[in-house]
């Protein structure tokens, strides 16, 4: 016999999903209407001008994607990308293995220039690549590493692209809506997101923007898309103002009203207090990590603030501390990844769950853990600690 499924409420604070808000979750709820109304056809405008706002960008083609981010990954690579060419990805934790694997499925070549998994992206070992590959015609590479917990300079990244005649293909899956982000200024041509990490909205959908060089180059193609789902060309058509809307697929309705309401939430508490709320909160769970005598597997400068790696001390057991923060506590933390897969926990604060409370909660959780591993520190401390940072 089969029966509903009631899921617990727990709190997310991993690699995402991020804890949605009961506004967002309220607007899934809402009656669906047919994907070709006039007023879904205006709620898709409206959408669009939100994502605008949201990437800082003035790109008329800005979309979300009807799929998870892996599929705006996908999507700039496949439109982008053609056989025989030359593609310069930057590894420096998992996505950009998987930005390779997109490059050989479309037929190019990758260079990959690899940095260690919690270091940014080297420029200089990027110009490197340059100079050896100068017929590399893109770059790709993560802002915002969530395997890691690493911020890599965007802006910078973007500008060396340029300079050497390549377009950028840029990760921003955990950056939208959690540090900055400005697509226009960076000069970003491709760039792909989600809506399950600070955005807080629900998992499967990407937003993507497409900047004026990357357009081109996507009405210059010779080789068809190989993907007829992803195909901005067509896409466009669904997408694009003036009421003419042609059938493509069949938008996921209420998924937009979710991510409409998200992207409203954002708008009035405004990009740059959202950013700070982000910073302040990611200040405050680093005291009271620190008060526990926990490093962070990250150098301060290079921190996402959404994206906390921490060490896991020696002689902890990883899979234990997980298992009981879920079971006692509600509370979802991530495991590390790859070349740090048991070494660190990876904590998020991301978007809606990015609160004073998730902060003193997580401390005050991962205290009774520890304390159950028999670690030796000062429990109670880490509170007062980043109750201190809120304070100041
Ligand atoms: C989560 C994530 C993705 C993939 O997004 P999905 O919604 O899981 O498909 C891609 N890149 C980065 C940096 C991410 O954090």
């Amino acid at each position: 016999m089969s029966r509903s499924f009631y899921p617990p409420q727990r709190t997310l604070m991993g690699p995402g999903p991020s804890d949605v808000s009961p506004r967002v979750l309220g607007a899934l709820a809402r009656p669906t209407i047919g994907h070709l109304d006039p007023l879904f056809v205006q709620l898709m405008d409206e959408v669009k001008e939100l994502l605008q706002y949201a990437f800082q960008t003035e790109n008329e083609l800005t979309l979300p994607v009807s799929a998870p981010g892996s599929a705006g990954m996908e999507a700039c690579f496949v439109n982008l990308v053609s056989p025989g060419d030359t593609v310069i990805v930057c590894q420096n934790g998992v996505f950009g293995g998987r930005m390779k694997e997109n490059v050989e499925r479309c037929g190019a070549t990758a260079i990959m220039v690899e940095d260690a998994w919690g270091a940014p992206v080297s420029l200089e070992r990027v110009a490197a690549a340059f100079d050896e590959h100068p017929q590399a015609a893109i770059l790709a590479f993560v802002h915002a590493e969530t395997s890691t917990g690493v911020r890599s300079d965007a802006a910078a990244l973007c500008a060396l692209a340029r300079e050497r005649g390549a377009l950028s293909i840029v990760d921003t899956v955990t950056s939208l809506g959690g540090i900055e982000l400005n697509v226009d200024a960076w000069g970003a041509d491709a760039v792909y997101s989600g809506t399950q990490k600070c955005l807080s909205c629900i998992p499967g959908l990407s937003p993507v923007t497409f900047g004026p060089r990357a357009v081109e180059r996507i009405r210059n193609r010779r080789h068809k898309v190989q993907s007829w789902f992803l195909d901005m060309q067509l896409v466009m058509g669904y997408w694009s103002g003036g009421g003419k809307r042609a059938y493509h697929h069949t938008a996921p309705v209420n998924d937009i009203y979710a991510l409409h309401e998200a992207l409203l939430m954002l708008r009035e508490e405004g990009l740059e207090a959202a950013h700070a709320r982000h910073r302040l909160n990611h200040e405050a769970l680093v005291a009271g990590l620190e008060a526990m005598n926990l490093d962070m597997a990250v150098a301060a400068a290079h921190r996402l603030p959404q994206l906390n790696s921490v060490l896991i001390p020696e002689g902890v057991d990883d899979a234990a501390v997980r298992a009981l923060l879920l079971r006692e506590f509600n509370l979802e933390i991530g495991a590390g990844l790859g070349a740090l897969a048991g070494k660190t926990w990876r904590i998020g604060l991301m978007g809606f769950a990015s609160s004073e409370r998730n902060v003193l909660y997580c401390l005050a959780a991962l205290e009774a853990a520890l304390a159950r591993q028999g670690v030796a520190f000062d429990v109670g401390g880490a509170i007062p600690a980043a109750t201190a940072v809120f304070a100041a």
